[in-house]
């Protein structure tokens, strides 16, 4: 059993409220959507075809007790049930994220699933798989990236609507770096009350906006 595989590697958590924690990461090949922001575009193409036991293996060596398993869109393979599962059974914690369009029946229960919800402001919100809701688990955690003022009142307003925060373990507010000013979205936050976390993308001050594999 194989899958294809953009990068392995040992970091730091920069997302989720896993950020500051050592993880390994494993990040797939290939997407379904096209986000506008995306900063991952590299995973569209390419890639390395790589067996389960060579990931386990590679993860099992950095001798850390997290792994993210991300993309692209990591659910687009069906083998990486069978990867997390393996991360599963040799007791590490796995977190996964995916962009949210997805069905996420087939997820592994212990996973941690770090689930998008793409705004307007992305381009993708229609396909937005809402059925993914009922499927949320208070292990889980949702994640609104945005850019404007119209992309914070619709994740604002939807996260009323379907109860978010009494669903999930968090609810996250993420400015794409360089397009909405932190400050400004702290400030809306906190005027309208929102049930969510602010969350700024760890690693882009860690190691810089366009570095990947770190
Ligand atoms: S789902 Fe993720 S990888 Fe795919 S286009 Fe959107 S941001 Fe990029």
């Amino acid at each position: 059993m194989r899958l294809r595989i953009t990068e392995v590697f040992d970091s730091v958590q920069g997302e989720s409220t896993f950020a500051g924690r050592r993880s390994a990461f494993v990040r797939l090949t290939g997407c379904d959507l096209r986000c506008t922001w995306c900063d991952s575009t590299y995973t569209f193409q390419g890639g390395d075809w790589r067996t389960l036991e060579s990931l386990w293996d590679e993860v099992e060596g950095y001798g850390g007790d997290l792994v993210c398993v991300t993309g692209g869109e990591p659910l687009l393979q069906a083998a990486v049930h069978d990867l997390m599962a393996g991360f599963l059974d040799r007791g590490l914690t796995v977190t996964l994220e995916t962009g949210g369009h997805r069905d996420l029946t087939p997820v592994d229960p212990r996973v941690h699933k770090i689930v998008d919800l793409k705004p307007p402001g992305s381009g993708e919100a229609d396909k937005v798989r809402w059925a993914n809701v009922e499927l949320l688990t208070p292990r889980d955690e949702v994640k609104c990236v945005l850019v404007d003022r119209d992309d914070y009142e619709w994740a604002r307003d939807r996260v009323r609507a379907h109860r978010l925060a009494e669903r999930v373990h968090a609810v996250l507010f993420s400015p794409v770096h360089g397009r909405l000013a932190p400050d400004e979205l702290a400030a809306w936050m906190i005027a309208d009350r929102v049930p969510a976390r602010l969350q700024l993308q760890l690693h882009k001050y860690v190691w810089g906006a366009d570095a990947r594999g770190v």
